[in-house]
């Protein structure tokens, strides 16, 4: 598709070995167009370009023995440093299982740097000298371990993107979604209005926007207190929403 003059609201430099994973971000959906539009950039580099070793392997020993392989120094060093002179004033970031957990609170924290290079380990992961020069955070997808950092980077990618505007059409759509506020999303419906025995509530087919409104925030309260009730120990309540809460903790 060709890419329209938009301008770019954020960049991603990508330092990995299968830049051709990335098609599933850059090919699909929401993110996908914001991609092609030039809203969201992605580029890539790829350390085996940099490999200054004959049979250009990307993989080493680890020193003191031990099982697995690191990615080899030289051809990360030299492709973090060539990202960085492209990408001036970015933040370095590694994906790893060590680093700070992505949240739906945090992800703010990124979206305000703007420009920032995904480093993603493979192997065993990464030479520490690396992480000590190069790095500026670390950052995690959960408490587990992949065998790479490109999902990672992708999910990040993604979680940022929805929040540049003109990636998804209304800011509101962004608001009412889980976690944002601390609160989970209310139950959703869409047409037809009954289908096999199944029915939407009267309640959404009112017309009665303040009601609607009110059923939708005493729903998100009740499946939060029921799923999530570490999220409202989080959350600062409004009047209206400590009534409902209120109420929601004396029917139980
Ligand atoms: N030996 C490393 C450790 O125990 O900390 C794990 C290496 S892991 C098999 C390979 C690569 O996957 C890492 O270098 C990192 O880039 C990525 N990775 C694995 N789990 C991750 C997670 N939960 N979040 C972000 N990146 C992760």
């Amino acid at each position: 598709m060709k890419k329209k003059d938009h301008h770019t609201l954020i960049s991603f430099h990508i330092i990995t070995i299968f830049p051709e994973m990335f098609h599933a971000i850059s090919n699909y959906g929401v993110i996908g167009q914001a991609i092609q539009k030039n809203i969201v950039n992605l580029s890539f580099l790829n350390p085996r370009d940099f490999s200054k070793n004959k049979y250009k392997s990307i993989d080493d020993r680890p020193y003191g023995g031990g099982p697995g392989m690191l990615m080899s120094m030289q051809p990360l060093y030299l492709s973090i440093n060539y990202s960085k002179s492209l990408l001036k004033d970015a933040t370095v970031i590694y994906l790893s299982p060590q680093g700070i957990t992505l949240n739906q609170n945090n992800v703010f924290q990124l979206i305000e740097k703007k420009k920032i290079i995904f480093v993603c380990g493979r192997y065993e992961g990464i030479d520490q000298r690396i992480i000590d020069s190069l790095i500026d955070e670390e950052w995690s997808i959960g408490d587990y371990i992949l065998t790479g950092g490109e999902l990672a980077a992708m999910v990040i990618i993604d979680s940022i993107s929805r929040f540049i505007p003109g990636v998804i059409n209304t800011k509101k759509s962004v608001e009412k979604e889980s976690f944002y506020n601390n609160l989970l999303d209310y139950p959703n419906y869409t047409r037809p209005k009954e289908i096999y025995n199944m029915k939407v509530p009267d309640i959404l087919l009112s017309g009665n926007h303040n009601k609607i409104r009110l059923w939708r925030l005493k729903q998100s309260l009740e499946k939060t207190l029921e799923k999530r009730p570490d999220l409202l120990k989080r959350k600062i309540l409004d009047k209206e929403e400590k009534i409902i809460l209120h109420k929601l903790k004396n029917k139980k």
